[in-house]
C-alpha cells in the first residue's frame, strides 16, 4: 500500500468514496471526476501500478467484476453503451497509478463520443502493409 495513493486511501476506508461494489479482492466506486453520469472505477484492494503488475487471477477477477458492474451502470443510467476504458503508464494518460478500469456509460452523440470517438476512428497509421503487420505480429509473439 502507497500512503499517497488515492485509491489505497479508499481501498483502506481513511478516504470516503461512494462504493458500488466490494468484495475481498475488488472494490468498485463512483469516479470522483465522471465523463459521464454513472461512471465508475474498479480497482484491485492491493497497489499495483499497472497491467504489467497485476497478477492472471485478479484480472481475471477484475474483469468479472466489470462485467456485472457494466449490466447494472447500462440499466441503471439507461445508457445505450458502455464504454470500457483502462490506461497504463504517463503516455497513455494513466494519472492515478493504481491499475483501474474505467466503466462509462454511455449515449449517443454524448459530450464524450467526439473525443473518444476520434481516439477510436484515429487509425493514426493508414492502410498499413500486410507484411509490416506480419513482422509485429511476429515480434510482439515472440514477446509473448
Ligand atoms: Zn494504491
Amino acid at each position: 500500500m502507497s500512503a499517497v495513493c488515492p485509491f489505497c486511501s479508499i481501498a483502506s476506508g481513511k478516504a470516503q468514496a461512494s462504493i458500488v461494489y466490494e468484495d475481498a479482492t475488488v472494490l468498485v466506486f463512483m469516479d470522483l471526476n465522471p465523463a459521464n453520469f454513472g461512471h465508475t472505477l474498479v480497482v484491485p484492494r492491493e497497489h499495483w501500478e499497472n497491467i504489467y503488475e497485476v497478477p492472471e487471477n485478479v484480472l481475471a477477477d477484475l474483469f468479472s467484476v466489470v462485467k456485472r458492474v457494466s449490466s447494472a451502470a447500462k440499466k441503471t443510467v439507461g445508457a445505450e453503451g458502455i464504454s470500457i476504458l483502462q490506461l497504463n503508464g504517463r503516455a497513455a494518460g494513466q494519472t492515478v497509478t493504481h491499475f483501474h478500469i474505467h466503466i462509462i456509460p454511455r449515449f449517443s452523440g454524448d459530450a464524450i463520443s467526439k473525443a473518444l470517438g476520434a481516439m477510436m476512428e484515429h487509425h493514426g497509421l493508414k492502410n498499413p502493409e500486410k507484411s509490416d503487420l506480419d513482422e509485429i505480429a511476429k515480434k510482439i509473439r515472440e514477446n509473448l
